[in-house]
């Protein structure tokens, strides 16, 4: 007895040493993009470990399922990505290690578009022709309203994975909207002189973008989403800008410049290339900041003085 006293006498201070680590674990979450990354961190403060998958300097749509990013997902505790296919090439690959708690319908998985409402949905799903969004629109970020619904869900499932720290999670939603919401009012009246302007855009990045503003949507690079622009493409849009010219042409960093810069060359409409995600160029560090910068350049697009 006495010896099993001096040996709980060892072990209890060790035990009560390491038992506070566990409970303080903190969620790790593995998000695709680097917008959800954001999210995460704004939601889940001290209490994640957030680890973005992807830079604002890649497309999303054709990323390469390395050994080091399957690694990272099989220790996640939650996925946070944009879904409708935009990980198609990638992420299956990486949840074939990950466990089943993030899997499809587990409350480690979490896609954006599953919460959101889609744009350009189509009537029939077809990937034959190479469309890279066979299920709508997949980059839904961009509209920020939807980075509010997002991270509504993403508080829940905080709290259902992680507890004990669910009024936290709570609370930080509801600093993050009520801090968001004022910032939208804001991004929405700067924004007012930008409603009905014609743009044309490479991808189809930036769709719930113009959605929001109100701004509209005249032409696209690609003849469809990820086929690149052809010759006989661009000759006919050229076509139709010369009847009916646009304010602005939009692309992102991961999109190649030839196209948008030889029809800005043609049609002597300007070509500007937007940050499609934080950390898209060095004024958009934080989500805040993204939607400041973007709506900061279309401005200065159409004369408006900063
Ligand atoms: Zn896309």
């Amino acid at each position: 007895m006495k010896r099993l006293l001096t040996f709980l006498s060892i072990l209890l201070p060790g035990l009560l040493f390491v038992a506070p680590a566990f409970s303080f674990a903190k969620v790790k979450v593995f998000a695709c993009e680097p917008e959800w990354a954001a999210l995460a961190q704004e939601i889940g403060g001290e209490k994640v470990e957030v680890f973005a998958a992807t830079s604002a300097m890649q497309d999303p749509h054709y990323i390469r399922a390395r050994p080091s990013l399957i690694s990272r997902a099989r220790k996640a505790d939650l996925l946070l990505c944009s879904g409708a296919s935009l990980e198609i090439g990638w992420l299956p690959i990486l949840l074939q290690k990950a466990s089943s708690d993030l899997q499809p319908g587990s409350i480690g998985y979490l896609m954006a578009a599953d919460v959101v409402t889609m744009l350009e949905v189509p009537v029939v799903v077809d990937r034959s022709m190479g469309d890279v969004h066979p299920e709508g629109n997949p980059h839904v970020h961009l509209n920020p309203y939807n980075l509010m619904t997002v991270g509504k869900v993403l508080a829940d499932r905080l709290s259902g994975i992680d507890a004990e720290n669910a009024s936290l999670y709570k609370d930080r939603y509801g600093d993050f909207s009520s801090r968001f919401r004022a910032a939208i009012s804001r991004w929405e009246s700067e924004a007012a002189v930008l409603k009905g302007k014609p743009v044309v855009v490479h991808h189809k990045s930036f769709a719930y973008l113009i959605d929001w503003l109100g701004m509209k949507r005249v032409g696209t690079l690609e003849p469809k989403p990820g086929i690149p622009p052809t010759t006989s493409h661009l000759k006919n849009l050229l076509q139709k800008l010369r009847s009916g010219p646009a304010d602005v042409i939009i692309r992102a960093h991961s999109d190649p410049d030839d196209s948008s810069e030889w029809l800005s060359e043609k049609t002597g409409t300007r070509a500007v290339v937007l940050p499609y995600t934080v950390g898209g160029d060095e004024q958009s560090g934080d989500l805040f900041a993204l939607f400041d910068r973007i709506i900061g350049l279309l401005r200065e697009t159409n004369g408006v003085q900063q």
